[in-house]
Parts: structure tokens; sequence; C-alpha cells
């Protein structure tokens, strides 16, 4: 969920800068309780959606599957709210104010954003180990309460965007200890130079975190680098994501060319014969070749653009709308008017990269052999391709909020076979 971390990320950030202008007095010892009350619940609500769970298979009214289906619905949805609540509890709740007055806090950037984002860890690695923990009871009737797992899930979820947002911050603290001026002082230049850098520093991280070796270190994989030349699409490299066989799938990350990957599980390595592998390659070139990533980012551009209208110029002149909530609403109806602007991009762009990969298959089979050669084919190999990889994994094939339903993808291709 790269993008529920990056909105999770730009509306701390703007949450905490609107505060800042606000200047009442705080009460921290209310804004600490209230803090606590709302992880408290969180933790609460979490807690009770995995153990309805397990108590309807103890029950024998459901299968495994059933309740693994149930949680993996819930939680994602639950996650999305977290967004709004944290926006209200550093706005309303003070809780970014508390950090703005703090002697310590106040000299260290680094310090500063962790405060800001450490109750959203805390919520975010409890929603990860609730999902976790059930699976584990499932599987071997583990008690409830073990040991947290949720850490590692969350380093692999959120590392990639945590690792450069600390790396740019101590590096804002360090010019600051040496040059005298400090850190917050340069803030909007170290939240420009992140925008920048970050997109750069993805794809680095990412093949960092998850341990990813370029596909020309495996013999049977050099076709892959040939088949990637013939497409066109320049300044990506393909490489091999090891999951234990884990995951079977494959994904594009990055848009800036030299710094984009394109990652292919050993999962789907192993699952998918020649031409079926090298209809998913294309698919993921095709995703880079059409700029999809950099349009679903400016597909969020609207929706923030709507928050200021919102905030600045049409909530001041509503006489009953008290001044606390105008922020808070506004950005809450802007961050969700520009999520349901992403998911119609998300759709459609998904449909487009499998109509281009059609197209780039007549292309590359004229210079690497064993590639679908006509459109039709070339369509019914990547609907096999969807079929083989989600075999066994409804969860995979049903619709999310960024991606079609892998059915309605299979009758997109249909129509071009
Ligand atoms: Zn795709």
């Amino acid at each position: 969920m790269p993008i529920f971390w990056l909105c999770l990320i730009v509306s701390t950030i703007i949450s905490a800068a609107s505060e800042r202008a606000s200047g009442t007095t705080i009460d921290s010892g209310s804004t600490i309780l209230a803090c606590a009350a709302v992880l408290l619940c969180w933790a609460g609500v979490h807690r009770l959606v995995a153990a309805y769970a397990a108590l309807r298979v103890d029950e024998g009214r459901w299968s495994a599957a059933t309740a693994e289906r149930f949680v993996d619905g819930w939680l994602p949805r639950l996650r999305w709210t977290w967004l709004p609540i944290n926006a209200l509890l550093l706005s309303v709740g003070q809780f970014a104010a508390l950090a703005a007055d703090h002697p310590v806090l106040v000299h260290s950037l680094t310090l500063h954003a962790a405060w800001l984002l450490l109750p959203s860890f805390v919520a975010m690695g409890w929603s990860i180990h609730c999902g976790d923990e059930l699976q584990r009871y499932l599987a071997q009737k583990h008690r409830w309460f073990a040991v947290p797992t949720g850490l590692r899930s969350l380093w692999t979820e959120s590392g990639w965007i945590v690792a450069p947002l600390v790396a740019v911050l101590l590096t804002m603290d360090l010019i600051g200890l040496i040059t005298g001026v400090p850190g917050q002082e340069l803030s909007s230049g170290w939240l420009a130079l992140l925008i920048v850098v970050m997109p750069l520093l993805m794809p680095w991280l990412m093949s960092r975190v998850w341990r990813t070796a370029s596909v020309k270190r495996f013999n049977e994989y050099q076709w892959l680098d040939e088949l990637r030349a013939a497409s066109g699409v320049r300044g990506v490299a393909f490489h091999v994501w090891p999951t234990g066989g884990r995951l079977s799938t494959a994904a594009a990350i990055g848009f800036v060319p030299g710094a984009r990957l394109v990652l292919l599980t050993d999962g789907a390595l192993i699952r998918l014969p020649r031409a079926q592998l090298s209809m998913v390659a294309l698919h993921e070139l095709a995703h880079l070749k059409r700029w999809h990533m950099p349009l679903r980012l400016a597909a969020l551009l609207p929706g923030w653009g709507l928050a200021a209208v919102l905030a600045y110029f049409i909530f001041p002149a509503i006489p009953w709308l008290p001044l606390p909530l105008q922020g808070p609403l506004a950005l809450t109806i802007g961050l969700g008017s520009g999520l349901w602007l992403l998911r119609w991009v998300s759709h459609a762009t998904e449909l487009d990269a499998d109509r281009e990969a059609c197209r780039l298959a007549l292309q590359v089979a004229k210079q690497v052999s064993s590639i679908p050669d006509s459109q039709s084919e070339a369509a019914r190999q990547l609907a096999a391709a969807l079929d083989t990889l989600t075999a066994g994994a409804p969860r995979a094939r049903r619709r999310t909020w960024f991606h079609p339903s892998i059915d309605d993808r299979l009758a997109a291709l249909l129509r071009i076979a």
C-alpha cells in the first residue's frame, strides 16, 4: 500500500503545519490522555474484528478462508479511516502543537517528526499485528497475545518512505548543528528536497529492503533483459524479488528514468511459462512507458487543491462553522475526493497497461523468441497469466480500491482476443 503511506506522511505534515498558526495554550496532560484513548479504541476495534472472525471459525460457522477474507476486507478499510482520525488528533487534539512548543523536540526535526508519526506507527503496527495474529491462530490454534510480529511487516511496508524521511531529517539536523541555523527554519526546504529525492531513492530503497537482485545474475532469465531492451522502454532494470515462493506477483516501482525497477517475485518466475511471464513483464513496462505512476500521484493533487480552497476561502466565510473544525473538515473532504479520483485513475490505467502490453508484444516478438506475436495471442497469454497468478487466492482476484477485479481485466482482454 505505498499510496496509503504517502497519504499518511503528507497528511501528517499538512496537519502539523496548519496547526502552527493557532497559538492557543495547550494542556499537555489531556492531549496525551486523548491520544491514548483514541489508540485504545483503535486497538479494541481491531481486536474485536479478529476475535469475531476467530469465534466464527471456532463455532464451525466459518471456514478459515472465510475468516481471513472477512479480516482482509476490514483491516484496509479501518486503515484508511486512520487518516482523518490522525488529522483530528494532530490538529484539534493539539498533539502537533505539543511538539511545536516542546523544549527538546523544537531543536530536532528528526525527533519532531518521530513524535508526530508515533500515534500512526503504533496504530498501523497494531493493525498489521492483528491480521498476522489471526492467521497464526487459524494455522496452529496459537494463543492470543503472542509476541508482536507486526514490527517486521511494518518495516517492510513503510521502510521505503520512512528511511529517506529519516535520512533527510537527520541531514537537516546535522546542517543545523554545523551552521547554527535551527532546523525548523529550513523546514520548507527539507519538504521540497524530500519531494524531489523521494522518487529517485524509492526504487533503490525498496530493492534494499526486499533484497532483490538483477535478472542479469540469473542465466535462465537473461531473456527478460532482452525483452526489456526490445520494448524500447529505457532507464529501467528487471529484478528478482525473493519471497520464499510466498508471493506470485510483479510490480513497477519509481517513475524517473534511470531510477525505475520492475520487480518479479520468485513465485511468479517459477509458476509462469515463458509466454505468460513475458506478458506480465510487458504489463509492468507498459505502466512505465505510459507514465501511469506520476498520473496516479497527480490524481491526488485536485483533492489537496480542494482542501486548500475549502480551508482558506469557503469555510472561513461560513459563520456557524467552528474554527477548529474547518481545517480537519477541509482535509477530510479533500483527501476523500482525491482518493475517489485516484481510484478511477488506478482502474483505468490498469486496463490501459493490459492493452499496451498486447501492443508491445508485437514489437518485442520481432527480436525475442517465444513471445506472443499477435495481439489476440498476447491477450490470451496475459489472461492465462492472470489466472495462474491468482488461482487459489480469491483475495487477489477481487476488486480493490486501486485494482479492477481479475474478472474485469479478463473480460477486457477477451475483447482484444
Ligand atoms: Zn498493473
